[in-house]
């Protein structure tokens, strides 16, 4: 099977939505078409020597606000993939009425091969080469795939270094000693979880006992579990890179934790190396799996949080979950929203289900602004109004429309967008 390109993906999306919202052929290109594409050639003096590595910054839409979206350093980080990614951020700020547009970055390397003074340098070098391009009101980074906190830090200094004044306002993701915001670790997660209990009620499933499986540990996959498993959800399935945990009974997403943190494989919490502790296995009606596993796995609620496309016409007529919820950028292919469609499975797609870290992200930024912090209570009880209405919006126009949740989280954000690009005389 060839894979779509995430391009390709977000085309047909886009494609699909003009169609629907009838707009004009000229108007339509602004959702296909980046404002600015910033590619460099940044050089690093290493601890090993100079090496040349290639950066990118695509801005999709500031119609709305302020260019947003994080920078990933990832070997594969290509062109295509940093404008999807740029693009869906304009469209998710715009799914949840925040005043930001959308933006995106990369770094293609693997930071893994690297240690963390180089690393250091190689954030630095970035925003040497974006700096002007980037900026409070301009456009504002935050962490993606393999960039953290540390880095954001780094990065926020690079810039008040060349600029020579205090702006933390300029990236978000930070660390709180440098102004970054109390709740952003589970802010996805916890988003996530506010429009999953809005769909659980509209979808009329009993809210006792619902089954999940998640596919992922990683910042949002691991807090989701940890949310809905305190809410009383039952963690039907857990997965990392190596492999799944599947039990009717209930996982116990704290103890996986405990194994991850200690650099282990989710499978370690029954397995050594390839061993596994049978009597353990059966006592707790546990099954060690594949990640095809767990997607296919019987449960209510399935929730991607780790790769796109995993979710395709290969697999998606042997998903039995009611629910799927996007934590993921991308996970479920247009081909394998029309089987899901068909098969009566309710999605509730990324562009929403994970708009709570970039919401949070807004948030940080507005505590930057006005100098002054909030609680970790009083993010999550912003948090939760916008991410309610956010579904109810969306869930509203796909009844009044009989469309699906993401043919209409897509057009609700396309006129949005276009509307402000009207109101801008463009
Ligand atoms: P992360 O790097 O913290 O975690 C990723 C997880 O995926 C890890 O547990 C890893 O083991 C697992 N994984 C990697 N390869 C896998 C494979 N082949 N099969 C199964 N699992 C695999 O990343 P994250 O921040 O949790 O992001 C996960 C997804 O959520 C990405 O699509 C990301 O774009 C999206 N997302 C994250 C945030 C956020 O705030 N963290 C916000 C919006 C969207």
């Amino acid at each position: 099977m060839t894979k779509n390109t995430p391009f390709e993906n977000y085309k047909a999306r886009i494609v699909k939505t003009v169609k629907i919202l009838g707009l004009s052929e000229e108007r339509a290109s602004a959702f296909l078409e980046a404002d600015a594409i910033i590619e460099k050639d940044i050089e690093v003096n290493l601890s090993s020597g100079r090496k040349v590595f290639k950066a990118y910054r695509v801005q999709w839409n500031n119609a709305r606000g302020p260019y947003k979206g994080g920078i990933r350093f990832h070997p594969d980080a290509d062109l295509d993939e940093v404008k999807t990614l740029a693009a869906a951020m304009a469209l998710k700020t715009a799914v949840v009425s925040i005043p930001l547009g959308g933006s995106k970055g990369g770094v293609v390397f693997n930071p893994k091969e690297y240690d963390s003074s180089d690393i250091q340098k190689i954030s630095r070098a970035f925003i040497k080469a974006m700096v002007e391009n980037v900026g409070t009101h301009k456009d504002i980074p935050a962490p993606d795939v393999y960039t953290s906190s540390e880095i954001m830090g780094y990065m926020l200094d690079e810039y008040e270094k060349i600029k020579g004044r205090s702006e933390p306002g300029m990236i978000t993701g930070k660390p709180l000693s440098l102004g970054g915001s109390l709740g952003r670790d589970t802010a996805t997660a916890q988003g996530g979880v506010y429009v999953l209990e809005e769909s659980v009620k509209k979808w009329e499933l009993s809210p006792k006992n619902l089954k999940v499986a998640i596919q992922g540990f990683g910042n949002a996959g691991m807090h989701v579990a940890v949310i809905l498993h305190k809410l009383g959800y039952t963690i039907t399935g857990l997965s990392d890179s190596k492999g799944a945990l599947l039990s009717p009974l209930g996982l116990d997403p704290l103890a996986v934790k405990k194994v991850k943190e200690e650099g282990k494989p989710i499978d370690a919490l029954y397995c050594e190396g390839s061993v596994c502790d049978s009597e353990r296995l059966n006592k707790d009606q546990v099954k060690v799996g594949t990640n095809e596993d767990l997607l296919e796995s019987p449960c209510d609620i399935l929730i991607p949080a780790a790769l796109d496309n995993v979710i395709n016409a290969e697999n998606a007529e042997r998903v039995k979950a009611k629910i799927i919820l996007e934590l993921a950028n991308g996970p479920i292919t247009p081909e394998a929203d029309e089987i899901l469609h068909k098969k009566g499975v309710n999605i509730v797609p990324d562009i929403l289900a994970n708009a709570g870290g970039v919401t949070v992200s807004y948030f940080e930024w507005l505590q930057n602004m006005s100098r002054f912090y909030w609680t970790e209570e009083e993010v999550k009880a912003r948090l939760k109004p916008l991410m309610t209405k956010a579904f109810d919006d969306v869930f509203k126009y796909s009844r009044d429309k009989s469309i699906t949740m993401r043919d209409a989280s897509y057009c609700l954000a396309v006129l949005r967008i276009d509307e402000a690009m009207r109101a801008r005389g463009k």
